[in-house]
């Protein structure tokens, strides 16, 4: 195995990349074999909307709001006749809550006129609503309906950059990279295993590099918030 030292991404082969990026994420999946998406959710619908509204907070705040939410909007067309300002009180709680009832509104709206009150299970027509992009799309793809998706977040980001396949913080292309490094059987639970990384060691501001399951693979080990 190679040692962080001696790790220079930009010398990498393709091959040695596709390699690397496969044994980090064999030691992840040991490191957290329970990973998971943390949003509470029994059905698309639901795992839409608590995606949508994950935006800028966490997964456990917005599983505080939800129940309530879906006790009084169990589907599109509740959701569509939604009075504005019960449902931004009732989502206030995970910030942003005007744009979010908003978009929340508007699904509920173009799932009912568009598809019949279902969500649908294609990219091209989940991006086509309000406040859904590619990564609340790949989160439902891969977690409702097993279709393949790698949802690019802030903690991919952040891992993507830090274990140096990656040099962007754009998302299309994070995307594009990791679908590239990674068979598509992978993708989804791939990246439920880099958010939990992200979140329980890689910090943003101080990442725990001695407790760090791929600090031997990593170029950026031990090179921030010493
Ligand atoms: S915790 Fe440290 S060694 Fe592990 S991935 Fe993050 S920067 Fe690399």
């Amino acid at each position: 195995m190679s040692t962080a030292a001696g790790l220079r991404p930009s010398r990498e082969s393709r091959a040695a990349r596709v390699r690397r990026a496969r044994q980090i994420d064999r030691l992840l999946t040991e490191a957290f074999p329970d990973a998971h998406c943390e949003l509470d959710f029994a059905n698309p619908f639901q795992l839409l909307i608590a995606t949508v509204l994950s935006a800028q907070t966490t997964d456990r705040q917005v599983n505080t709001v939800t129940p309530v939410l879906f006790a009084r909007y169990p589907d599109a067309r509740h959701l569509a006749e939604a009075d504005l300002a019960d449902l931004e009180t009732t989502v206030r709680p995970t910030g942003f809550f005007r744009q979010k009832a908003r978009a929340l509104r508007g699904i509920g709206s173009a799932l009912l006129e568009r598809f019949d009150g279902e969500v649908p299970a294609s990219m091209d027509e989940l991006v086509t609503m309000p406040g859904v992009g590619r990564k609340t799309a790949n989160v439902v793809l891969g977690n409702a309906f097993a279709v393949p998706g790698f949802p690019v977040d802030t903690h991919v980001t952040r891992l993507a950059n830090r274990l140096g396949w990656v040099d962007t913080r754009d998302p299309a292309a994070i995307e594009s990279e990791l679908t590239a490094l990674f068979p598509d059987d992978l993708w989804t639970m791939a990246s439920h295993r880099l958010v939990f990384q992200g979140r329980y060691v890689c910090h943003a501001k101080r990442p725990a590099c001695d407790e760090c399951a791929v600090v031997l693979l990593c170029p950026s080990a031990h090179k921030f918030g010493a």
